[in-house]
Parts: C-alpha cells; sequence; structure tokens
C-alpha cells in the first residue's frame, strides 16, 4: 500500500471509485454507521474451495459470489468499504463547514472549507456557465505569440496545478536528505502512461484513437469547429507520442539511481535550450535564486526543449488548451464532465459517474485535506486507537529486529547498518501533530474551476520556493480520511492516517490474531518492509541514497529478489496479460516480509497472552491468514486490471494474497496443506529475503 506522488496523481486521475448510499440515506449531523466491517469475517468465506487450492478463492470467495461491483465503482471490496464509510463522516464535517460558511469570518478556515464545497455542489451553476469559467485562460494561451511566451504561459499552467510538458517541484534531495531540492520530471501525458503511447497492439492502437477523439471533443466543446479540432488533437496526439518516446518506463524509474541527475543552471539550459529557464523561475513565482536542479530524465528534458523550438506554436497552443480543458472538465457544465467521464471509464470501466457529493468531497479532500482532517479525527478516532494501533507496529517492529538479527544470508557490517536504519525508522499514526495553515489560501463565491486552480495555486506559492531549505519532516503525504498508507525512503518513516486504522484494517475490541493478519501483515509489516525493497535499500537512516550494503549482500538480494520477480511474472494479471514481476518487485517483496514480520509478532502475542482459543472453528494462525487474505478483498472491472498491469505497481490482490502464503512453510501447517498442492510451492524456488 505504498505510494509516491506520481503514482498517486495518475491512480486518482483514473479511478473512477465510490457509490452506494443515496441522498436519503444521509443526513448532515448524524452520520449512519454502515454495515460494521469485522477485520475477520467468517461470512466472506468459501468453504466449498480448498484453501490449500486457491486460499484467495476460499478466504474471499463467499463474498465475491455475492458481489455486483456498483455502477459508478471499478472495484469493490475492502478499500471502497472503509471509503464510504469514512466519506459519511467527512460529509458530515463538509456540510456543516458549509451550512457556518456565513457566520464565521471570512478569512477562517472553516468558511474557506465551506465556501470551497458549495462552490462545487453548484451543479446548476456550473451547468448555466458552460465553458465560461475557464474562458480567460484559454484567451491566455491563445495569446501565446513567441517561444518565450510559452515557456512562461506553461509555467502559469503549472501553477494552477493544469499538467503541461514536465512536472517541476520541490522534494528532498536524494543525496541531501535535510535539504529541498527542485526537481524536473518526465511529464506532459494525456494518457495514462508512457507505453499506451509506443505499445503496437490493436487494444493500444484503439485508445491511442479514442483519446484523439477525447481531445477533438473537448476543444469542439470550447466552440472550435470540429474540423478544425479533429486536425489539432492529431497534431496533439504527434506531439505527445515525441515526449512518450523520450520517457522513462516505470519499471526504469524503480532504480533511484537512474533518476538523479544533479545538474547546475548552466548545464541545465545547456541541455534543454530552447526552453529559457530564466523566464520560467520567474513564471513560475521563485524568489529564491536556485544553483542547481535535479533533472530525473535528462533524454526527456533535451528532447522536451528540441520540441519547443521546433514544433509550431499553434500546436503548442493547442495542446495547452487541451490540457487546460481536460483539467477543468470535471467540474464545467455537465456535456463536459460527461466526456471527461466517459474517457476515464476506458480505463475504469466504471458505467456511471459518481454521485456529485462524492466527487466534491473527493477533491475537497484532496485539495484542502488538512482543513477538514482535524474534524475528522475528532468524529473517528480516539486516543485509545491510536495507542491500539501503535501497540500492533511496535510489535512488528521488534519482530523484523529479530528477523534482521538472525538472517543468515546477510553479512554483519551489513546488519548491523540495517538494525540501525530500523531503529532509526520514524513512524507517523492518526494524524498530524500540526495542521497546515491555509491563510493564504484564496477560496471565491462562485464558479468551481478556478477555486480548482486557486487551491493549486496556493500549494505551488507554499512549496515552490523550498529549494535550499531543510526538509519539513512534520509534512504527511496523504490525508487523514485517506485508507493507505505510505513508506516515504527519503525520510525513513511510515505514516498510517486514522482513516485507514478502522475495521476492515483493525480493531481494538476484535479478535487479537485477526489484528495481526491485517494491520500487522497487510499494513506495518509490508511497510516497513518497503524501506529494505529493492527501491528503499537504496536510501540509508536520514533518507540519504547512499550504497550501505556490503557488495556480496546486494548479489545475494539481487538472487532472491529475482525469485519473487519470476514468481510474480508466472501469474495472470487478466485475461492473457501477465503481472509485470519488475514493475511489482517492491510492492510483492513489501508483502511477503510483512506477512512473514507478523506471523512471527502474532507468535511473541500468544506467548505472551497464552491465548490460543479457536474461533468460529479457526486457530489463531488460521485466523491470522484468513485476516491477512481478507484485507485484500476485492473485486475488480477486467478494465482496471489492464489498466493496472502498465500504471500501478501493486499485484492483484488475488495474487498479494497467494504469492506470499505459498512461500510459507507455516501457512502450510496452519491449513495442513500438503506438498504439490499449489499453495505450497517447492522450497528451492521460494525466495529467502526478509
Ligand atoms: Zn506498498
Amino acid at each position: 500500500m505504498s505510494i509516491n506522488r506520481s503514482l498517486l496523481v495518475s491512480l486518482l486521475a483514473l479511478t473512477v471509485p465510490s457509490a452506494g448510499f443515496s441522498q436519503s440515506q444521509v443526513s448532515s449531523t448524524a452520520v449512519p454507521i454502515p454495515a460494521r466491517l469485522k477485520v475477520f469475517d467468517p461470512a466472506y468465506i468459501d468453504t466449498s474451495v480448498n484453501a490449500c487450492q486457491d486460499f484467495f478463492a476460499f478466504a474471499n470467495g463467499g463474498w465475491i459470489k455475492h458481489d455486483t461491483i456498483p455502477a459508478a465503482f471499478s472495484t469493490s471490496g475492502v478499500s471502497k468499504d472503509m471509503t464510504d464509510a469514512n466519506e459519511l463522516v467527512v460529509r458530515s464535517v463538509l456540510e456543516d463547514a458549509m451550512a457556518a460558511r456565513k457566520r464565521r469570518p471570512a478569512n477562517s478556515t472553516v468558511a474557506k472549507l465551506g465556501r470551497y464545497y458549495a462552490s462545487c455542489m453548484d451543479s446548476a451553476r456550473a451547468e448555466r456557465e458552460g465553458v465560461s469559467p475557464v474562458k480567460a485562460d484559454l484567451a491566455a494561451i491563445n495569446a501565446v505569440s513567441t517561444r518565450s511566451e510559452l515557456i512562461r504561459e506553461i509555467a502559469t499552467l503549472q501553477r494552477n496545478g493544469v499538467g503541461a510538458l514536465f512536472n517541476f517541484f520541490p522534494n528532498a534531495d536524494p543525496k541531501d536528505a535535510e535539504h529541498y531540492m527542485v526537481w524536473i520530471t518526465q511529464g506532459g501525458l494525456g494518457m495514462p502512461d508512457r507505453d499506451y503511447y509506443t505499445k503496437t497492439d490493436a487494444a493500444s492502437d484503439s485508445l491511442r484513437r479514442k483519446y484523439v477523439a477525447h481531445v477533438a471533443k473537448l476543444l469542439t466543446l470550447a466552440g472550435e469547429p470540429a474540423s478544425v479540432a479533429s486536425a489539432e488533437a492529431q497534431r496533439v496526439m504527434a506531439l505527445e507520442t515525441e515526449l512518450a518516446k523520450a520517457s522513462m518506463t516505470r519499471v526504469e524509474q524503480r532504480d533511484p539511481n537512474a533518476t538523479y541527475h544533479k545538474t547546475t543552471i548552466a548545464d541545465l539550459q545547456q541541455l534543454s535550450g530552447p526552453i529559457s529557464w530564466r523566464q520560467y523561475f520567474q513564471a513560475a513565482g521563485m524568489t529564491t535564486p536556485v544553483s542547481y536542479v535535479n533533472v530525473s530524465q535528462p533524454d526527456f528534458l533535451r528532447r522536451a526543449g528540441e520540441l519547443v523550438n521546433s514544433m509550431p506554436l499553434e500546436d503548442w497552443r493547442a495542446y495547452l488548451r487541451y490540457h487546460l480543458l481536460s483539467a477543468a472538465s470535471p467540474w464545467l457544465s455537465s456535456d463536459f464532465a460527461n466526456e471527461n467521464f466517459a474517457y476515464r471509464a476506458l480505463y475504469s470501466g466504471a458505467k456511471e459517474m459518481l454521485p456529485r457529493w462524492k466527487r466534491c468531497l473527493r477533491v475537497t479532500d484532496g485539495q484542502l485535506g488538512e482543513a477538514l482532517g482535524q474534524a475528522y479525527v475528532e468524529r473517528t478516532f480516539s486516543p485509545k486507537a491510536k495507542a491500539d494501533a501503535k501497540q500492533v507496529i511496535d510489535d512488528i517492529r521488534a519482530s523484523f529486529q529479530n528477523r534482521l538479527m538472525n538472517l543468515s544470508w546477510m553479512s554483519d557490517s551489513t546488519r548491523r547498518y540495517a538494525l540501525s536504519k530500523l531503529a532509526r525508522m520514524n513512524e507517523k499514526v492518526g494524524y498530524p501533530d500540526k495542521w497546515r495553515d491555509y491563510s493564504t489560501l484564496d477560496v471565491e463565491d462562485g464558479s468551481f474551476a478556478p477555486n480548482v486552480f486557486r487551491a493549486d495555486a496556493f500549494e505551488w506559492r507554499r512549496t515552490i520556493n523550498r529549494p535550499g531549505k531543510p526538509v519539513d519532516k512534520t509534512e504527511w503525504g496523504i490525508t487523514v480520511p485517506t485508507v493507505n498508507a505510505y513508506y516515504d525512503p527519503s525520510v525513513n518513516e511510515m505514516v498510517f492516517p486514522a482513516g485507514a486504522l478502522l475495521p476492515q484494517t483493525f480493531d481494538a475490541s476484535g479478535d487479537m490474531a485477526a489484528n495481526y493478519g491485517s494491520l500487522g501483515g497487510s499494513w506495518a509489516g509490508h511497510e516497513l518492509t518497503h524501506g529494505f525493497d529493492d527501491e528503499g535499500r537504496h536510501y540509508d537512516a536520514e533518507g540519504n541514497l547512499r550504497d550501505w550494503w556490503a557488495a556480496t549482500d546486494s548479489v545475494r538480494f539481487n538472487e532472491q529478489a529475482q525469485r519473487v520477480v519470476d514468481q510474480f511474472s508466472g501469474y495472470i494479471q487478466v485475461d492473457t496479460m501477465h503481472v509485470n514481476g519488475k514493475l511489482t518487485l517492491g510492492e510483492n517483496i513489501a508483502d511477503y516480509g510483512g506477512l512473514l514480520t507478523a506471523y512471527d509478532a502474532l507468535q511473541r502475542a500468544l506467548a505472551r497472552t497464552g491465548q490460543r482459543t479457536t474461533v468460529d472453528g479457526y486457530t489463531p494462525e488460521q485466523r491470522f491468514f484468513i485476516a491477512y487474505a481478507q484485507s485484500w478483498r476485492e473485486h475488480t472491472r477486467p478494465e482496471q486490471l489492464k489498466t493496472r498491469v502498465t500504471v500501478d505497481p501493486h499485484a492483484p490482490a488475488e495474487w498479494r494474497t497467494n504469492g506470499p502464503v505459498s512461500n510459507m512453510p507455516a501457512f502450510a501447517k496452519a491449513f495442513n496443506c500438503k506438498p504439490g498442492d499449489p499453495m505450497v510451492r517447492p522450497l528451492s524456488s521460494v525466495p529467502q529475503i526478509w
């Protein structure tokens, strides 16, 4: 369940989940609680399936048989159910803010939150206004008549959150983790990944034709004659294809050394000549001069510079108009919103749009998450829940430490450092100690799309002059109601927001064995192991990209990691498409290490408490593994599975379950599986890492 910023953005853009509660079920103050989720639920089990044949089908089959994915979603299961529950709470927070917005001082965070959500919910206004909320932005693009004006306009759009040509943001310096530096990374594509532009199969060809039609449709809706828009859409496709061909693949980007190129401003200018960086920095609002940047993909930036020079300005204007309209279309009139949805549904498989309140709630959480987080925490997360969750995480840390001390393949020098990296790994549980200050955020009554741009501009202003300054280690990368967690190697910390620490992940009053399988395995053990996966292992205890491994240990690690690659590459993702074992390697190592560690933690807890009771006919070990499998309870549309094979570093839920358990003798013992059973892989091919 780890995320990184760019992936999160692409997944959020593609996933069109959640619905299910009609208006009448929801009132503004009383929060109805949906059917209570259990960390271990015997009702999900399909007892007609042999656990040793297909453990995922055994643990979740009873549920899957009766589940229908709601029309507005691409998946159903744990993540959707927990998100639905959290969103009811967030909705009550937002409706309270909306009701209070005229009574509170206009510049207070509550009033801004209320104004923002109210302006999003005003569908009548959006309908009435058509394209007019972005008319001025389109005019600014159309006024671009020189290459240097083009660069300034690209910076202006990026400030407002519109993706164009490349990404530009401050982040920790991988070789000086205490300080921020500027990162310039590849970007500027309208399809979800560079592979969609380069693959030659019929399905990719069809998606490309649909993308061109979508670009043309948005340009037409904005008032261009259809024939002009069609020709422009072809040229947008041609431009993006050039950018895609110069882009690194996701697998290539898994090597953090391959995306680190510290570059002086003079060399940056040399590399990408036609882009005037002086003009760009100025238009980006950078008031503190920088002397160097990280150019993640130099070949991409060189090509971007060439294209700035060689492509007609007319093509660039069409490209920028499309990206502006694409960013704004969910919030314009329904002709725009429907076209945006129909295009994205090609990748998600969703059949209808989410209800407006869910769409508005999600964009509010995404842009003003810390404005609503505090009230969310007050309504959901007690100090006791935090302490109980921390206990499980502490046990996981102790168990991983013990595993490190006993690894036979690791030399003592590497082991000593690994132990110190673990000891210095920070954790954040529940919610931030200090909440973001929104006093300089501007939110207006009126059209919503400009408020989205204002909120992005606020975030840009808040961070753009960070390069050279100390990294703010109190910040959170996801919001408090989010059903997710992450490990960030650049600060060596794992983060578990309150929204994820509820049933079905964790229930302090529930079965301990189940809590160790779910929170212990899929969450805490998983995130901790990310610190030592194929990417995380390259970072030291302070978050610096620095090789602390004895050469022989790196060789051994890579040999065992290759076994994980081979194991998962053998699994089918959907139809005849295989899982990409290289793309999903880090997540698969984290799942496997997480489950091994959590199993040890369970044994420690059982020894400590002496509680070995059988519940619903299952032993503690069986409930542990079933809860692990049920934490991956998910039912996914094929369109979504196809998209994920290209963009998602996680394997499908089925393999996140069956992959790790079939490597574990403790699992075979718990369910009395025999050699030769599908859930018992031969020891000679089982990876031995953590
Ligand atoms: Zn992960």
